[in-house]
């Protein structure tokens, strides 16, 4: 197990470099990125399905509104024409005076009994009926009240009128609306009114033939803002003024547009498409409730974005496992280098790493042309320890001796390293001759003072011999010189009676 040696950072196991440190970081940011990348993407495709939806119901109104349009259209045209028939058949004394029933069969042609179609009426003066298309003898009534009258009574210059919604009265009270033309008297004075009473049902069975979804729907406004007919239909809202409405304030903003809104009248949200046709003084709107226009959206969203979800947090956690296998990897090769690097027995570095110290110290020392030095200790008599004391007691002094020296070497280049056996060498970069022996002698000294009992030496303890050798900057040897040269003081240490610190003498 490699031991901490906290004097000599030198000595224990290298940071990882710093690249390799934030490789896991970086996978977890690549593999977030990545997840929020594809999770904008989704988002982006999702909301462009929104847009395409809501482009889809915008076209489906117009659509609907057109084909309604052109039916409302074609029929008013014809109920038009069937209205400028009467006026113009009841100004001609020849039909007037025709017997009633041909009179009818002249002025009323086959138009008149469309199934939408009230009836046609010809108004005297006083409003009472003189001419009416559904009986060749008149019924009672009299409209002089009704506004389809008074404004042709009253304004010779109005044309063609249409009616607010009226419940009928020669029809049971049916909701209807008034076409109505002034008949006039050859000097221009009133005489009377010519008028076709639509039944409201016309309208209800067109709007119910077209399919808007459950909260679709579509109504027919005329300008003054009253409500002609609504789908869903519901006999209150015929005839409700809408003209102060947020909805009808845009109706009357443009010919046609659409615009997302919620109803006044059932308070839901709608896209409302509407148009105000081009020959009658009504306005169609068609909407489509916005629950329908995104429901099918709204399904495909939640089903595309929560699998989306699932695999970008999925990726996520992928990149998290990946990061801390990446980590735990990174940190087992530290390990292994580190366990490459030192000497299993003292802690110290082995002598490969020495070799690599001593190479760089030693080039750095000639580039900076500074002073070098380096030890060599060796335990004295240590074969005989062993043969006393057990090989495991000689294990036990060899690392008490590596303690020692690696606690005596305190300047951060400063490193100790296991030579072989019970060899040691201290590398002292930047340290001249007399620093050096400074140092060995307290190692030297501090093995001594270690008191570790040795019969077989001289000094009945565990000492050792220190070889000193330094580089002059003036000198052109290599490492291997510096090595033998302590190598030598070692040697004379030994022959000059052991437990001394010799210097090399190097000449
Ligand atoms: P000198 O004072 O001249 O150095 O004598 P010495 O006995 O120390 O030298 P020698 O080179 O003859 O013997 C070295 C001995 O160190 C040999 C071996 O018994 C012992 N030794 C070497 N490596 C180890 C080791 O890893 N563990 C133990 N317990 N002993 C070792
Ligand atoms: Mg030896
Ligand atoms: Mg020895």
């Amino acid at each position: 197990m490699a031991t901490e040696n906290i004097y000599n950072p030198s000595l224990n196991a290298q940071p990882p470099p710093r690249a390799r440190t934030s490789a896991p970081n970086v996978i977890v940011l690549c593999g977030t990125l990545i997840a929020l990348v594809m999770m904008g993407l989704c988002a982006l495709v999702l909301y462009q399905g929104r847009v395409d939806a809501l482009d889809r119901a915008r076209d489906t109104s117009r659509n609907l509104a057109l084909l309604a349009e052109r039916d409302i259209e074609r029929n008013f045209e014809l109920y038009e024409l069937s209205l400028q028939a009467v006026v113009e058949g009841v100004q001609r004394d020849d039909v007037v005076n025709l017997p009633p029933h041909l009179r009818n069969d002249v002025l009323f042609d086959r138009a008149a009994t469309a199934r939408d179609l009230g009836s046609i009426l010809v108004l005297d003066e006083s409003g009472k009926i003189v001419i009416d298309s559904a009986s060749v003898t008149p019924r009672e009534g009299n409209f002089s009240d009704r506004r389809y009258f008074t404004i042709q009574r009253d304004n010779p210059s109005t044309g063609l009128y249409l009616s607010s919604p009226y419940a009928s009265r020669l029809r049971g009270g049916a909701p209807s609306i008034a076409l109505s033309r002034r008949l006039s008297h050859p000097d221009g004075s009133f005489a009377g009114v010519a008028m076709l009473s639509i039944n409201l049902e016309y309208f209800r069975n067109l709007f119910a033939g077209l399919s808007l979804g459950p909260h679709g729907a579509v109504s027919l406004i005329n300008r003054d803002g009253l409500m002609i007919m609504r789908q869903p239909f519901d006999p209150l809202v015929i005839g409700r003024d809408i003209s102060k409405a947020d909805t009808f304030r845009h109706f009357r903003a443009a010919e046609q547009g659409s615009f997302t809104e919620t109803s006044s009248i059932d308070g839901r949200r709608r896209l409302y498409y509407f148009r105000n046709l081009p020959n009658l003084p009504l306005i169609i709107m068609v909407a489509e409730g916005e629950e329908d226009i995104y429901a099918a959206w709204r399904r495909r969203a939640a089903i595309i974005g929560s699998s989306m979800g699932v695999l970008a947090v999925g990726f996520i956690a992928l990149s998290f496992v990946l990061a801390a296998q990446f980590r735990r990897r990174m940190r087992a090769e530290s390990e292994l280098q580190l366990l490459a690097r030192t000497d299993g027995l003292t802690g110290l570095h082995n002598r490969r790493t020495l070799g690599e110290i001593l190479d760089q110290e030693w080039r750095r020392a000639r580039r900076t042309r500074s002073l070098f030095s380096l030890l060599f200790v060796d335990i004295d008599r240590f074969k005989a320890f062993n043969d006393a004391y057990g090989h495991q007691a000689g294990d036990d002094a060899l690392a008490a001796v590596a303690r020692c020296i690696g606690d005596n070497i305190r300047r951060p280049g400063d490193t100790a390293a296991r030579y072989g056996g019970e060899e040691f060498v201290v590398v002292l970069p930047d340290t001249p001759a007399d620093g050096a022996a400074k140092i060995a002698e307290k190692i030297r000294a501090a093995i001594s003072d270690l008191s570790i009992e040795h019969a077989g030496s001289e000094f009945g303890r565990v000492t050792a011999s220190i070889g000193l050798a330094s580089w002059r900057p003036e000198r052109d040897d290599d490492v291997s010189a510096l090595i033998r040269a302590a190598d030598e003081a070692l040697y004379d240490a030994k022959a000059h009676g052991r437990n001394r610190v010799m210097p090399a003498s190097l000449a």
